[in-house]
């Protein structure tokens, strides 16, 4: 599961009695009930990753933050579902991690 905000990977975590999937740009996702024994299989993979996830890096590229005229932007690439869409390139603002996206 990938947020549709910024792209990351989102991370489970427990509120309640619910299992919700968050993201640390403020993205949560409540899952659907039916979706209980799939779910416990995203939680397991989801922690997997997390731990990669801890010590990935972005690099640092010269993008402009349209929130804080910030010149510096952690960057990535990410491969869209479709095939045929070209892949996206997501930039991070590291000084008020505003997220955005750009295509190709
Ligand atoms: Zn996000
Ligand atoms: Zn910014």
């Amino acid at each position: 599961m990938f947020c549709p905000k910024c792209g990351a990977i989102l991370r489970p975590k427990e509120k309640g009695t619910k299992r919700i999937l968050y993201c640390t740009c403020g993205f949560t996702k409540e899952p659907k009930e039916e979706a209980g024994t799939e779910l416990k299989e995203t939680v397991q993979s989801n922690k997997k990753i997390e731990v990669i996830e801890q010590v990935e890096i972005h690099p640092k590229v010269r993008a402009r933050c349209e929130k804080c005229q910030n010149t510096i932007a952690y960057f990535w690439t990410q491969q869209t579902r479709g095939a045929d869409e070209p892949e996206t390139r997501f930039f991070k603002c590291t000084k008020c991690s505003h997220t955005w996206r750009e295509y190709s």
